[in-house]
């Protein structure tokens, strides 16, 4: 467990070293739950949200995108059943007045036998309902009408829009809506890094269908498949990832088959990493009764109203980050020496490619550099320019921040003493270490 908890450990240090996650507000002693993203990590965080949006909307033509407001009024959290019921047991220790979750045993057991190590015996209060809606005031006065909530989850901003999606894009069912976006807890125990943030960002599709039994659960089924391929894309290994169905008496009270993604994390085992949710008409037939607005569907085949079935894939964008993160760490040898890297899934890599001239005091190396850098990165932009240091750091900084390629003008790439060579430079993979020499007209494509 301890050489586990390790690679957490090295990979918490890596991401503020290398400008990928830091402690949100730190320098006024960090606030817990919040984190902020440096250069790397947003170009990481982009890359996965870009692969989800294309391959979830823009490859598709029954999918709409949308973005919806992070603040909404009381009225909708109370439509959607959030002010009663998006809750958590908690739990309070008699000895510390530590606030736990009930229904997170690892951690009850963690804190008890911390406490066991000093010989005392922890008892615990009744566990009481705790509200994860972070709530705001608008407006000048204070007061009841005034409450407003960062929404809990993005998926209200999605079913408050169903109307105007009809209403403008007059799609037909099936058809979905998704969106990337924040969402707001007030989580009992944010930890395990990026894991469980107060503060966190969601990618969500909610696909209706025909308000029909043996339809909706194919839909079901086909999203699980597809969440899962989606997942698998972004570099895991098979093993590592798998499906795990919710038991009845897990599922909201309205849902009729609830299935989770899970990562095998190096930190606490299975851990949830998307889930699918067929949520039935609650969430439409709700709002309808609430704002007095029909949100029915007119289905012109059978010319009657229905209330369709909305399937829900969600998933949260900082922790596929993590578990990005945690899959890609790895430590090896190279050249005899002992090196950690990142084996990113090269379409995610914040840096595709860096551009080195084989000596930094060689003006001719330096400008030929600069120009394949200046060619390359019209193309593909996340190309990166770095003379610092010699060649092997140089490959190193770029292994341990997941670069897939080297690329190093050399002496050789003038053509001066061995004209063959002309305009041809190294290309050295990320993984292997091994170098290549490739035509400069021939990188543009080698690295798309
Ligand atoms: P948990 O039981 O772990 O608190 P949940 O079942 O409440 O999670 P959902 O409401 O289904 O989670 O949210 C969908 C997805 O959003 C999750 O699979 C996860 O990837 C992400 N997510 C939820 N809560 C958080 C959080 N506090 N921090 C980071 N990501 C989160």
């Amino acid at each position: 467990m301890a050489a586990e908890m390790d690679v957490m450990e090295k990979i918490i240090s890596l991401c503020k070293r290398r400008g990928f996650v830091f402690q949100g507000s730190e320098i006024y002693g960090g606030l817990a739950g919040v984190w902020d993203y440096g250069p790397l990590g947003v170009e990481l965080r982009y890359n996965i949200k870009q692969h989800f949006w294309r391959k979830f909307v823009v490859e598709r033509d029954d999918i709409y995108g949308l973005n919806a407001s992070i603040l909404m009024p009381e009225r909708v959290w109370e439509a959607s059943g959030h002010l009663d019921s998006f809750t958590d047991p908690l739990v309070e220790c008699k000895v510390c007045h530590a606030r736990l979750r009930a229904d997170q045993e690892d951690e009850i057991r963690a804190h008890e036998e911390g406490h066991q190590k000093k010989g005392e015996k922890v008892e615990w209060s009744e566990p009481k309902v705790f509200n994860l809606l972070v709530e705001t005031h608008l407006g000048a006065v204070e007061n009841e009408k005034s409450k407003a909530y960062l929404r809990g989850e993005i998926t209200q901003g999605v079913q408050v829009n169903f109307k105007n999606i009809l209403d403008s894009m007059h799609p037909k069912l099936p058809f979905g809506i998704a969106q990337i976006g924040k969402a707001f807890r007030n989580e009992i125990t944010p930890g395990n890094f990026i894991f469980r943030d107060r503060e966190f960002e969601q990618m969500e599709l909610q696909f209706y269908v025909k308000p029909d039994e043996k339809t909706s659960q194919e839909v079901f089924e086909y999203w699980k498949q597809f969440a899962m391929e989606w997942y698998l894309s972004l570099g895991f290994k098979e093993e590592n990832l798998r499906f795990r169905e919710h038991a009845p008496d897990e599922r909201a009270h309205y849902a009729k088959a609830a299935c989770d993604i899970e990562y095998k994390t190096e930190f606490g085992g299975w851990k949830e990493a998307w889930g699918i949710h067929h949520r039935g008409d609650w969430d439409l037939r709700r709002h309808s009764e609430y704002s007095k607005v029909d949100l029915s569907y007119f289905d012109e085949e059978a010319k009657e109203r229905v209330i369709p079935y909305d399937i829900e894939c969600s998933g949260g964008v900082d922790r596929a980050m993590l578990y990005v993160l945690l899959e890609a760490y790895t430590e090896d040898e190279l050249g005899g020496e002992p090196r950690a890297y990142l084996k990113l899934a090269k379409h995610i890599a914040p840096i595709r490619a860096a551009v080195f001239p084989l000596l930094k005091n060689k003006p001719e190396l330096v400008s030929k550099a600069r120009e394949v850098y200046a060619m390359l990165k019209k193309e593909i932009p996340n190309i990166a320019f770095d003379d610092n240091g010699n060649i092997g750091k140089r490959y190193r900084r770029q292994d341990e921040i997941g670069t897939p390629y080297c690329i190093t003008v050399d002496f050789d790439t003038l053509g001066e003493e061995k004209p063959e060579f002309k305009d041809t430079v190294t290309v050295r993979d990320r993984d292997t270490g091994e170098q290549k020499r490739v035509k400069i007209e021939e990188l543009k494509d080698l690295l798309k």
